[in-house]
């Protein structure tokens, strides 16, 4: 097919480019891999009448205002504050960590930000730099509700205990001096009504975009015509020939969802429960129906289990692997005319607004067209 932009992957990254170039006049082909649009954030409704995600649960938050406005160009979003509770010795407490946390799991009656903090203080290790995941929790919180709650989850979530990856990937949750409960602190966060599939639908409508699913780029590449430019979001180590592998390999980190049907009205309190112990293999169970109040006789729950194998979906950040992908990274500048977009290419653990935020400036900063570029 004749296109003058080649996508490869129809996740957020290629979806939003394929939408900038369409509505700048350019013929835009798109290469899936998978059977369906949308990446790992593709939901559908299941059996039960309810509108699950296939890679487990998403929730949009963000500052950026760019982002905001332009998301909300393809949906219509309607306000969700996500929130995790996670069962620790038999009880369910809040995370990310807040009074509430600490008075349920000590039996405390901290009421203010002043004794939180005081508390904190009196259990947090000190570390000026924290060098590694676990310096960075104990830094934070101390000892005791390291183990508790992160050293297990971590393990079995990236089968590498917390010190062998990178402070900000359990920097990622904050600690509370209050009893805020949301996950996120961001002053937008939602859900697309109808789900993320709509949305996708909705970029990817534009009639100079061709999306061809089940195609593999790596199977037909040699196929292909000419392109002016390409765009790229799988793994990076997998468009270089995984040269590297032999003695380096890249790591990602997979997950195994695993969708129960539960013959009641709700099986847990909240959306997301996290398992921080060793007692079960799971990370956490999300009951899909929570998000957006859903209705339905029976619910679904599905666990989550992390492993080496399957399809790719988290960089594990720590000095090897990041040594490794510069390498790769290197190797990207002898093909200029190729631009590397997203979390997998970009070996890079962004949220959803980070990707949505790096396709669009991606596409800033590559269309050679700036006097159009105002118009859309
Ligand atoms: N984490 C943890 N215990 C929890 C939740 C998170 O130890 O109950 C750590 C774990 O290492 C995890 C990281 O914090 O991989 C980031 O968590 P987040 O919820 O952001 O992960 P995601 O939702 O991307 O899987």
């Amino acid at each position: 097919m004749d296109a003058d932009i080649l996508i490869i992957g129809a996740g957020i990254s290629g979806s939003v480019l394929a939408e900038r170039y369409a509505n700048l006049d350019k013929k835009v082909l798109i290469l899936e891999k998978r059977n369906h649009i949308g990446g790992n954030c593709y939901d559908f409704i299941d059996e039960n009448g309810i509108l699950i995600s296939k890679y487990g649960a998403h929730l949009f938050h963000t500052n950026d205002e760019e982002v905001w406005d332009y998301v909300n160009r393809f949906a219509i979003w309607y306000p969700w504050e996500h929130k995790v509770i996670a069962k620790v010795d038999g009880q369910l407490v809040p995370i990310p960590i807040n009074i509430a946390t600490v008075n349920k799991l000590f039996n405390l009656s901290i009421s203010n930000e002043e004794e939180m903090k005081q508390w904190l203080e009196d259990n947090r290790i000190n570390y000026e730099n924290p060098k590694n995941g676990e310096e960075a929790v104990l830094n934070k919180v101390g000892k005791i509700l390291y183990e508790k709650m992160f050293k297990h989850y971590t393990k079995k979530q990236w089968n590498k205990y917390p010190e062998e990856l990178a402070a900000s990937v359990l920097n990622r949750i904050p600690v509370r001096h209050d009893f805020d409960d949301r996950y996120f602190s961001d002053k937008y966060q939602a859900l697309p009504v109808g789900g993320y599939t709509k949305l996708f639908e909705n970029l990817l409508k534009h009639p100079n975009i061709t999306v061809h699913l089940n195609t593999d780029y790596f199977d037909v590449k040699d196929s292909l015509g000419n392109f002016e430019k390409i765009f790229y979001s799988g793994p990076i180590d997998r468009f270089f020939d995984f040269k590297y592998s032999a003695s380096e390999k890249l790591e990602y980190r997979s997950i195994n969802f695993v969708p129960e049907t539960i013959d009641k009205e709700f099986y847990q309190e909240n959306s997301v429960v996290n398992y921080p112990g060793q007692e079960v293999d799971f990370t956490r169970i999300v009951e899909y129906k929570h998000f957006g109040n859903q209705k339905s006789k029976k619910t679904t729950i599905v666990k989550e289990y992390t492993t080496d194998e399957g399809e790719p979906y988290y960089p594990v950040l720590n000095d090897r692997n990041l040594k490794i992908y510069e390498r790769y990274k290197q190797e990207s500048v002898n093909h200029p005319n190729i631009h590397f977009v997203g979390r997998l290419a970009n070996y890079k653990y962004f949220n959803m607004d980070e990707a949505f935020k790096n396709a669009l400036a991606v596409f800033k900063s590559v269309a050679t067209y700036q006097s159009e570029l105002a118009k859309i």
